[in-house]
């Protein structure tokens, strides 16, 4: 891969081994005036990957490529520093989208080395460009890929390697990306370096409270459940839903359990859900109330202990000894509710 790739995949080990090796440091680039038009490259992805959830796929020439990877981390910084959930999640979905464009112009080396770069061991058929990958890999990156065609049964698994076509290779990719974007944000920002971007931040920042009053999932829409009082795995899985980002099976059914348990009706959860890349209105419904109970079994909301077996549980340090999400709401509303009360009273 060259710069032209780790420019529009700028999360691989590559991109970051390019960075690591050029003369500029993360701090010249936030603070030297040389540096201006990067900033604001910087800021402009963040606020395309705000507003349309993905970024313009453009052809870079070396020097407009070497710009666009020296963007990247500043815009890291900037959705470090504002700390906002749904940012996060949408900016690293929109790079993600960008990859994907770009992996498909890959030939069959250059689909064998990004694997390679991810820690995924892949053949591909240079004549076919269909891609060869260990079962584990496949299930891995597709489970929360929700078409049939994504389904293990729907593949042919012959010793436990599976072949897939170069566009169902890129979507996985792409998830990766996703993933490897969404890792370790929002970082910890110098004081120093959020007063040099004090303006891109404040822009950005602007932008997403916008955003945010559009989306209709403010405080007011969950009306008689408390939001704010939710566990870091329900808050992660709403905001995952609201950046169009595909939950897991184990998740989805995670997430609406919590949220009939706690009393939400099941058409404000479908309302939720209208926003996932795969919403259909019919299945939806159909799939909340079996499991509000109208086939006879009521599904509660799974323990920390299931959930962090599924890879669902992102925030056990905040949630201390908590044993369950219900109990985490529970105690939180419990707290909120006499903390209000002493207000009153006083
Ligand atoms: S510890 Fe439990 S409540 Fe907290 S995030 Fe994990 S699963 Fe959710």
């Amino acid at each position: 891969m060259d710069i032209i790739d780790f420019a529009n995949i700028p999360c691989t080990t590559g991109a970051l081994e390019y960075m690591k090796e050029s003369s500029v440091g993360s701090a010249d680039v936030c603070t030297d005036m040389a540096y201006e038009s990067v900033r604001s490259a910087a800021k402009g992805c963040v606020l395309e990957a705000l507003q349309n959830g993905t970024l313009k796929y453009r052809r870079y020439n070396e020097p407009a490529a070497n710009k666009e990877l020296l963007a990247y981390p500043v815009a890291r910084i900037i959705v470090s520093s504002i700390k906002n959930t749904y940012l996060t999640k949408r900016y690293a979905l929109a790079v993600a989208k960008l990859a994907y464009e770009h992996i498909m112009s890959f030939r069959a080396d250059g689909l064998r080395e990004l694997a390679a770069d991810f820690g995924i061991t892949a053949t591909v058929d240079a004549r076919t460009m269909s891609a060869t990958i260990h079962f584990t890999d496949y299930i891995h990156h597709a489970h929360v890929l929700h078409e049939p065609k994504w389904k293990l049964s729907s593949r042919t698994v012959k010793g436990g390697m599976l072949t897939i076509s170069k566009s169902d290779f890129a979507r996985l990719m792409e998830e990766v990306v996703r993933k490897k974007v969404e890792f370790g944000l929002p970082h910890d920002v110098p004081q120093e370096i959020k007063e040099a971007l004090k303006q891109y931040i404040n822009e950005v920042q602007e932008a997403a409270n916008i955003r945010a009053n559009k989306q209709g999932f403010s405080k007011e829409g969950f009306s008689e459940v408390s939001p704010g009082c939710f566990p870091p795995c329900i808050s992660s899985a709403i905001a995952d839903v609201q950046a169009n980002v595909n939950l897991s099976h184990s998740m989805r059914f995670a997430m609406t359990t919590f949220l009939l348990n706690i009393g939400m009706k099941p058409e404000k959860i479908t309302e939720i859900f209208r926003a996932s890349p795969d919403f259909k209105e019919q299945d939806t419904n159909y799939q909340i109330n079996h499991i509000a109970g109208a086939s006879g079994t009521a599904y509660t909301c799974p323990t920390c202990a299931t959930m962090t077996t599924n890879g669902n549980c992102p925030g056990k340090t905040q949630c201390k000894k908590i044993k369950h999400p219900l109990i985490f709401y529970r105690r939180k509303l419990w707290i909120q509710n006499k903390k209000q009360a002493k207000k009153v009273v006083s």
